[in-house]
């Protein structure tokens, strides 16, 4: 028996993912293209991202905001869990990576439900808030520059309906927030993040050791 989350070792990993991962064509292929670009690691995780799917589906969520698209693979797999009306708003500024996530979403025949803002997230964000569009998201998964969560994690709470849930990935940040020894600007401010979400009362929260480590905030 044990009370504690398992270190999950190189052979324990592998059985995990052969046991329960169920990746699509599609999705595996944009996995292997990523494996040799340069930036490739930005992408979460085959086991992650068919968590959030989970999520998505068990939420029966119909609206999703993703901050950070990269190649495309979060976006695909959450709309891939969408049901055929459901929409999912991209935010990213690099139109290179998002060219390469716009053939993915036709491949995967979820192009339809996708539309990217390119422009810095921020500014998209304020867009939506200013359109109304408060409190019309069931889902958002933040995953871009991470010295903005803050500002999108409290743009995000605006536009996320009540009981809605807002995914933030990398609160872990490859192990380097809980080392005293390292205290560089994006480790200070995601430490600072964590610490705020743990107080913060209009939440419910849990954090999963997924990946990079995955926060799940629940809008009360
Ligand atoms: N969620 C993606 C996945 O799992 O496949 C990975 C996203 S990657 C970690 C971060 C992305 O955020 C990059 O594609 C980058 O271009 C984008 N980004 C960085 N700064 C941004 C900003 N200010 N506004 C919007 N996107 C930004
Ligand atoms: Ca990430």
């Amino acid at each position: 028996m044990s009370n504690k989350t398992l270190n999950l070792s190189p052979e324990l990993y592998e059985y995990l993912l052969s046991i329960s991962l169920r990746e699509s064509p599609v999705l595996h292929e944009l996995r292997q293209e990523a494996v040799n670009h340069p930036l490739g690691k930005m992408q979460i995780s085959a086991d992650q991202a068919q968590f959030l799917a989970l999520l998505i589906k068990l939420m029966g969520v119909k609206k999703i905001l993703e901050i950070g698209v990269f190649m495309g693979y979060s976006s695909t797999a959450m709309a891939l869990a969408l049901p055929e009306e459901g929409k999912l708003i991209a935010c990213d500024i690099n139109e290179d990576f998002t060219a390469i996530a716009k053939s993915y979403w036709q491949k995967a025949q979820v192009d339809h439900k996708i539309t990217l803002h390119l422009a810095p997230a921020l500014e998209t964000l304020d867009k939506l808030i200013l359109h109304d569009e408060k409190e019309t998201f069931d889902f958002i998964f933040i995953d871009a520059d991470k010295s903005n969560y803050d500002n999108y994690y409290e743009k995000s709470l605006q536009l996320l309906r009540k009981g809605g849930l807002i995914a933030i990935d990398n609160v872990l940040w490859y192990g380097k927030v809980a080392d005293v020894n390292i205290n560089d600007h994006r480790t200070q401010k995601i430490r600072d993040f964590n610490t705020k979400l743990a107080q913060d009362s209009r939440i419910d929260l849990s954090l999963i050791p997924i990946g990079d480590g995955l926060t799940l905030a629940m809008k009360k």
